[in-house]
Order: structure tokens, then sequence, then C-alpha cells
């Protein structure tokens, strides 16, 4: 990868048909956000390489690819996964560098997934059709086909393992992708393109367009030869895909913000609940969808709670993301930096009080300290807005009734951490919380296998699952008269 930000020899910036190759969209300086140094400058797709993309998309689905069958399509995923594997430490260096996040989670990020990949490879076979009771001299059957030309979106927050969960439904499913990684993010996205040309999915199946989404994205959305759009990202852009994606009837699936409460209750082991806590927020800086950023604790423990929390987020280790001690890396960019602190700051003018944290550090990079701030009111922005950073806010509350109207009072429902020593308490709980993934004294939120998605405006569809099959395929119905011509019912 050249590292040069000369416009006469960027690096290859898409990957189109089985090649990777410069793109003739914008060139990019894709950064290094622990250092704010350039990583590699790259020109990216133009709306004539998504066309491109998408006509090679369909050409695959019209050749070797669309008659290919399950069991070969599973055969490839397989192989992409342990291609994954294989080159696991130089994706984890990669995904890293590029998005600023600690060495040490980026490689579970890596393992988690060609984890996915073969989770879709194992169920690959289990899209099939079914006879349907008519009876007389009619036979009809169902087949399930896939859907076509996917449109694929992620952000930047995972975007290794947000392009393993789009590509592997829909490939195993018999789709062909054109998949549009962040403008700040696209290496590891591209890397995924190639893996899966050399292990054997035909040109044209895999294609990876890296662009602004405004231009890129939009026309991806919006184009007439695309089936079906799955986004991943705010719930704002997904509200204009959603409305572009109408004008042509595409299928849609949308996995978009949230705003996730933790609740500890005074039954709760707080040797557990503490530590799982401050992961729920602090992992990925709080960049992440399912970041459990508003924690509500019962009276009872609250300030036992809230002290050893506040002293554990105080001795995280924020620094060099390459540094396998690290804890919380940097945040994507300055200016994402300044939104988060803006959060802060404007929580602090309306009175709340920040325990730790809450200062902008001076020097390279865009860092910022694990803040927990106390007892918000619970209509400021805070509360009620994705920050996106490291960002805890931590409020009491007295019962079940109490804590479940103010968790569920927020436009978001992704995901809810219980933490109870009351078996009875879990399940009821979960029954009764907006959200579409429900932990008990359990921080972690996916796994292959476990529908992931959100309630209200986090979306809708679910990835991860056998359910996901059913978003990449149509059901097709056929009708046969297996009578004699003269009884057939167009004769009667
Ligand atoms: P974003 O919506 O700004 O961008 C996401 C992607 O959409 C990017 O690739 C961007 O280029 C593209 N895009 C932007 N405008 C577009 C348009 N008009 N048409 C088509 N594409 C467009 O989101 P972000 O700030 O990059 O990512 C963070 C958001 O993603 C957060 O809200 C987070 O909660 C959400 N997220 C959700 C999940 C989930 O599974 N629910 C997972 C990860 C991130």
């Amino acid at each position: 990868m050249s590292s040069t930000a000369d416009p006469d020899s960027p690096s290859a910036g898409v990957f189109i048909g089985g090649e990777l190759r410069s793109g003739s969209g914008a060139l990019q300086h894709i950064m290094e956000p622990a250092t704010g140094e350039q990583l590699v400058a790259m020109r990216l797709a133009s709306v004539d390489d998504v066309d491109a993309a998408v006509a090679a998309a369909r050409g695959a689905l019209e050749g070797r690819w669309g008659r290919t069958g399950a069991v070969d399509r599973s055969r490839l995923l397989h192989a992409l996964a342990s291609a994954i594997d294989d080159d696991a430490a130089g994706l984890a260096n990669l995904e890293s560098r590029n998005v600023g996040k600690p060495i040490s989670a980026v490689e579970g990020e890596v393992k988690a997934a060609a984890a996915t990949l073969r989770y879709f490879a194992s169920v690959a076979a289990s899209v099939e059709g079914r006879a349907n009771p008519i009876g007389g001299s009619l036979l009809s059957y169902t087949l399930r086909e896939p859907v076509g030309v996917c449109g694929q979106i992620v952000p930047w927050n995972y975007p290794l393992t947000m392009a393993a969960a789009k590509l592997a439904p829909a490939l195993a499913a018999g789709c062909a992708v054109v998949l549009k990684p962040d403008v700040a993010t696209p290496l590891s996205a591209l890397r995924l393109g190639e893996l899966a040309h050399a292990v054997g999915f035909p040109a044209g199946v895999v294609n990876v367009v890296p662009g602004d989404g405004a231009n890129i994205g939009a026309h991806l959305v919006a184009h007439p030869d695309v089936d079906k759009v799955s986004f991943t990202g705010s719930t704002a852009t997904g509200v204009e895909v959603m409305r572009s994606a109408a004008g042509t009837i595409k299928r849609v699936s949308l996995e978009l913000g949230g705003k996730s409460p933790g609740i500890v209750f005074g039954d709760a082991d707080l040797e557990e609940a503490v530590p799982a806590s401050v992961w729920s927020i602090y992992s990925a800086a709080g960049q992440s969808c399912e970041a459990r950023s508003r924690i509500f604790v019962q009276r009872a423990v609250h300030d036992a709670f809230v002290e050893r929390f506040v002293e554990r987020a105080g001795r995280m280790r924020v620094g060099d993301p390459l540094d396998p001690e690290t804890e919380i890396g940097s945040l994507i960019s300055r200016q994402h930096r300044e939104r988060v602190h803006g959060f802060v700051e404007s929580a602090q003018a309306e009175g709340a009080h920040v325990h730790c944290g809450g200062t902008v550090p001076s020097g390279a990079g865009a860092f910022y300290e694990p803040t927990v701030i106390a007892d918000p009111d619970h209509a400021l922005s805070v509360e009620q807005d994705e920050v996106f950073g490291p960002v805890a806010t931590i409020i009491p509350f007295d019962d079940e009734a109490d804590v479940l109207r103010m968790a569920n009072d927020v436009r978001y429902g992704l995901m809810a951490t219980v933490w109870t020593g009351n078996p009875a308490r879990g399940p009821r709980m979960a029954s009764r919380l907006k959200a579409g993934t429900v932990g008990v004294n359990m921080p972690y939120t996916s796994f292959p296998g476990v529908p992931f998605g959100g309630y209200k405006q986090s979306g809708f569809g679910r990835e991860f699952a056998l359910a996901t099959l059913d978003d990449y395929v149509e059901t097709k119905s056929v009708i046969l008269w297996t009578g004699s011509r003269s009884a057939s019912p167009i004769n009667a």
C-alpha cells in the first residue's frame, strides 16, 4: 500500500468485477486517528464506479454465480472465513490504525468476522422451499430465490465486522453485493473484497465502492438495478435511505442508532456489574451502537456503584491503539471529539455534575478520557441523543416500574442489560424492555445465530441469525396442473 499523497499515484480505492483498482472519484486521505497522520491516499469511487459495480454484480448473478448451489456457496464462505483467520494479524493492524481502536479489541473483531461467515456458511443450505397444500390435480411448491443485487452500506465504527455481517447472509442466499464502506475507513473492506475473490467467489459477486454518503451512498440506494439495500448507520441517515429506496420499492433493512440502558438492581453482584458496565460503555470508546450509555442504579446501591465505577473508569488505560495494554484508543476524528465534548459541556451547563473525564486532552490524536456524568435530568440531550463517545450517565431509581419508565422513554430500542440476583426479575424485565436484545447478567450483545436489531427508531430487520436469510430471498410460488389436459381448469 502506497503512503503517498501524490494525486498521480494514489493507492487503489475500489474493488469492482474482481479487480482492485483506482476509483475515478475524489482523492481521499485515509487517516490514522490516533496520530493525526495520513495512512494512505486513495482515489475512491465515483458514481460511474458504482454503476460499474452494480453492472458487475448483475453480470455475476446472470453468470456462473447464479448457478452456484448452496453447498458450494457454503464452501466459499468457509474458505473466506479461513482466509480472514490466515490474514488476522494484518487485518487487525490495518483496522486498529484506521479506526483508532485498541488492537486487543480489534483482534476479537477479526475473529468475530470469521465466525459470522462460518455461521452463514453453515446455514446456507437451509434456504429451502416447500410443497404447498392445494390438492386435486394441482401441485404447488415455493422456490426461495436470491433477492438479487444488494447495496450494503456500513459505518466507520466496526468496518470489518459490519462488512462481514452484511456479506455473509447475502452470499449464503446467492445474492451479489455492492458494499459501500465509510469514506474514512475503507481499508479492511477492500481487503475483504480481495480475499473473497482470492478464495474463489467469481468476479462481480463482491464489489467494494468506498465513498461519501451524500453522493456515492445515495446513488447506490437510488440505483434502479439494486434490488435490496441493507444499511447500518445513524437514524437520521436511515430516514434518508428509507425515503430514497421507496422510489424503486427496494427491500430495505436498517440497523440504526441506540441509547441503551444498563440497569443495576440492589440485589446485583457489584463485583460483576461494575466492570461489565464499564466495558459496556467504554469499549470502542463508546462509539458503539449498543453502548449502554445510560446506567440506572437502584438507590440502595447507587453510591457504592458510582464510587466503584468512577474508580475503575478513572484508571482505564487510554492511549496508543497498537499497545496490547490499551483499553481505550482514539475517537475516529477530532471533529467527532468536538461533538462528544459538546454533549458534556451542554450537560454541565444544565447543572449536571461530571465525576471524571470531561476534558479535551492536549497532544496528537483524538483521545477523550472516560467520562461519568452524575444524575443528569432525564430530558437532557445527553440522556436522549446518541453521544457516540466514552460518556456514561448514572441515574438512581426506586423500583422496577420507575426504571422501566425511564429506560423505555427514548426513541431508540436496540439493547438493554439488566443486573440482578433475583432469577425471576431478569425474564420479567426482558419482557417489558423495548429493545431488540436484552442481556441479563451478561454484557455481550451479539453472537452468530442470535438475532440482533432494533425496536423503534433503532431500525428493523435482524442480523447475525437465520432470520437474516429471509431478508435476502424472494419467495416464488410455482403451480402445476398435473391432471389430463381435457380436465384442466382452463378447459372447464
Ligand atoms: P452515518 O449514518 O453518518 O453513516 C453510515 C454510512 O452511511 C456511511 O457509510 C455513510 O457514508 C453512509 N451515508 C451517509 N449518508 C448517506 C446517504 N444519504 N445515503 C446513503 N448512505 C449514506 O453514521 P455514522 O456516524 O458513520 O455511524 C454511526 C452510526 O451508526 C451510529 O448512529 C450507530 O449507532 C450506528 N450503528 C448501528 C449499528 C447497528 O447494528 N444498529 C451498528 C453500528 C453502528
